[in-house]
């Protein structure tokens, strides 16, 4: 299946899209991911998106297409992905209908004030890309990484702040897909508050699985 999530800064979708894609044995592609592995090592793609993310901005469309329309051709997308942070604007949208066949759109929606809440405390390893949260979802040993034993960090765009102006930025540029995917039929809501199980049941179900 290849499928797409959707929702806010904090809804949970890297969360349920790393679930996701161990069920259905297909690769989790996160651009998120994918952009700060690039800023870690100071990659010329790196170094260009840094400013954008450091300020809760999207980086600018011909990087981040031409990055996710690579990371597709690989061999392990051919049995389908779970596509976490791609599309983020029309543009990338309508780049990414000329990409691949979708089977389903997982709109994830949240309350405005716990979506912040969420972000501000989330911890992530920089290793292995888990994520954490220090309420609902804590390692087992506090600031070690549960399934590499790295030290988590914070991220830099979850200060309250940044956190903020992410969420205005969804708004504004990514919240208009709702519609786009609505009238294409792909749209499966689901309702992200809950323990992390549950909300993984629902998307279960919308997606008849
Ligand atoms: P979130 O928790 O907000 O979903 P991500 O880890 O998906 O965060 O992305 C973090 C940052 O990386 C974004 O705020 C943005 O600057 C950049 N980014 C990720 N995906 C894209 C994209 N498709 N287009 C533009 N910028 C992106
Ligand atoms: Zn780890």
């Amino acid at each position: 299946m290849r499928i797409i999530m959707l929702g806010p800064p904090g809804a949970g979708k890297g969360t349920q899209a790393v679930k996701l894609a161990e069920r259905l044995k297909v690769p989790h592609i996160s651009t998120g991911d994918i952009l700060r592995r690039n800023v870690a090592k100071k990659t010329k793609l790196g170094q260009h998106a840094q400013k954008y993310m450091a300020a809760g901005k999207l980086v600018p469309d011909d990087v981040v297409i031409e990055m996710t329309a690579k990371r597709l051709k690989e061999p392990d997308a051919k049995r389908g992905f779970i596509l976490d942070g791609f599309p983020r604007n029309l543009a990338q949208a309508t780049a990414l209908d000329g990409l691949a066949e979708i089977d389903a759109v997982v709109n994830l929606f949240l309350d405005p004030e716990d979506l912040v809440k969420r972000s501000t405390g989330r911890w992530v390893c920089p290793n292995c890309d888990a994520v954490y949260h220090v309420l609902t979802n804590p390692p087992k040993r506090r600031g070690v990484c549960d399934k590499c034993g790295s030290a988590i960090i914070q991220r830099e765009d979850d200060k309250e702040e940044v956190v903020r102006t992410r969420i205005r930025t969804y708004d504004d540029q990514t919240a208009p897909l709702v519609a786009h995917y609505k009238g294409k039929g792909l749209l499966r809501d689901v309702y992200a508050s809950g323990h992390i199980a549950e909300v993984q049941h629902r998307i279960l179900e919308v997606l008849r699985l």
